[in-house]
Formats: C-alpha cells, structure tokens, sequence
C-alpha cells in the first residue's frame, strides 16, 4: 500500500478549491511574466542562453526535434513508435497500425503523440510536471497543440479538449496541475473548449511503479465522467469527439479506462494526446 496516495477521499474539485488553483495560476502567470522581464531569456528545459522568444536552446531543440521526427511513423492507433506497421487498407485515410494493435482491441480511437519517452523528453515530461517549471508546461503544450492542430488539419477537429484528473494530494505536492494548461494550449490550438469532464473516483497508485496487468487493476473504475455532465446524454459528450489530454501513454490502460468512461456516457469518438510516448522496456 505504500504506492498509494495517502487520502482516500474523492478527488472531487469544489468551489473554493478551483478559486484557490484560478488565484495560484495568475499568481505563477505574473511572477514569470516579471521575471521574462528583468532576466535573460533562457532555455526552459536546461536554463541555456536562448534567442528571442525561443523555448528551448539549440541542443535541446534538436533533441525533441529527432524524438519527434520519430514518432512520424508511430502507429496510428497506439501511438507506438515501434518500426514494424502495417498498412491495413488502401485509401489514403488509412489506419496504419502496428502488431499489437491487430491483435487487441482499445477504448480509445487514436493516439497522437508529440515525442518518444527517451532522453531528454523525460526530463522534460517530468520537470513540467511542477508549478515552477510554468514556463516549459506552456512550451509543452504549444508544440503538443501544433501536432494536433496538424494531426487534424483536414479531417474533423474534436469537439472538446480534456485531461487526465489527477488526485488532489498529488497536485499539492506538485503546487498545480500542470496537465490543465497543457490541455488548455492544446484547444487553444484547435479553437475548441477545454473542459474537466472527468473525475477520479478513489485514489490510485502511480502507474509508472505497476507491472502491465497490475495498471489494468489498477485504474479499472477509477475514472467517471463529473456529475454535471453525466446527465443522460449530455450535450457536450453524448455524439461528441473528445480529445484527452496527458504526459505520458505506455500500455494505454490508463487511456482505455477513461475513453471507457467517456464512452460509456456517450462519446462517439476518443482521441488520445501526450506530450510523450513511452514504450515498456525501452
Ligand atoms: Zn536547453
Ligand atoms: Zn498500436
């Protein structure tokens, strides 16, 4: 039980909580706003000089430029940078899967992901995970929002943006919830609404610490849609396409449970976005 988070209360966002996390967003906006002002731009993932308006510094630039380049061929379902796809029909539309995906089934519909969970991406992913690392969770989620604003141009933008809820001790110990303001670029990106559809039901344990059956377990019945917008057949779910927002995707259990809720309050489609890929045993 050491895994687990220590409250079991449920993660439900009340009134003054959302006031407090509105009120410590602005705060952290207008401290980095400051500080952009009377410091030299630098990098925001390792604190290099940078040039002008640049997020990153040239090496760390190139870096996620070759992770991303990468996962051009990632599997259109899973995400998967895995180099073994199939090509399963012939219109151009075509789904492009890879070997695991022929052989089971997910909730989700797709997976877009921005960089393979290698090298640098991880210290990335997990730096941005902390309110004082603001700046690179905005990066972030810019470059994730202008994969996805190229990932649908085209083809039918999703109807709403989402995220993954985190447990609320979780977010103390961060000092946020940074996957909020990614999730916010990201619709930014796509001009559609960010809204927090979701809710965790109990507390789980870090999925990162789990073996692939014990994630299944896990985060089975941990996700359900809020109750104000789980009214039969609402509005902004029922036909709709939703667009969920996390860091990382690795066996995708955590994506199939709550494109699983979704789904079960109607969600017509359930598109996965992550800043980063990741893959078991690499
Ligand atoms: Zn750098
Ligand atoms: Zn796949």
């Amino acid at each position: 039980m050491k895994n687990l988070e220590k409250s079991s209360e449920p993660a439900r966002e009340t009134h003054t909580e959302r006031n407090l996390g509105l009120l410590q967003d602005t705060w952290v906006a207008a401290k980095n706003a400051v500080l952009e002002l009377i410091l030299p731009p630098v990098c925001r993932l390792c604190n290099a000089p940078v040039r002008g308006d640049d997020d990153f510094c040239p090496v760390c630039d190139t870096a996620l430029e070759m992770s991303a380049s990468a996962m051009a061929s990632a599997c259109r379902r899973c995400g998967s940078p895995q180099s073994i796809v199939v090509n399963r029909s012939a219109p151009a539309e075509s789904v492009v899967e890879c070997q695991n995906c022929r052989s089971h089934s997910h909730e989700f519909d797709a997976v877009i992901a921005l960089w393979s969970y290698n090298g640098r991406v991880c210290d990335a992913v997990v730096a941005a995970k902390y309110v004082h690392n603001a700046p690179l969770a905005d990066a972030m989620g810019r470059r994730l929002g202008q994969r996805a604003a190229a990932y649908f141009a085209g083809s039918a933008v999703p109807d709403c943006v989402t995220y993954v809820p985190s447990h609320l001790t979780r977010q103390m110990t961060r000092g946020g919830n940074a996957i909020v303001s990614v999730a916010q670029s990201v619709a930014k990106s796509l001009n559609r609404p960010s809204r927090g559809l979701l809710k965790l039901n109990r507390a789980i344990a870090k999925q990162a610490w789990l073996d692939d059956e014990a994630r299944q377990k896990n985060v089975h019945g941990a996700f359900s849609v809020r109750k104000s917008y789980a009214s039969p057949r609402s509005p902004q779910i029922a036909n709709r396409h939703i667009l969920v927002v996390d860091d990382v995707l690795t066996t995708g259990a955590t994506a199939d449970a709550v494109a699983g809720a979704l789904k079960q309050a109607g969600a017509a489609k359930v598109t996965w976005a992550v800043t980063a890929r990741a893959v078991r045993g690499h």
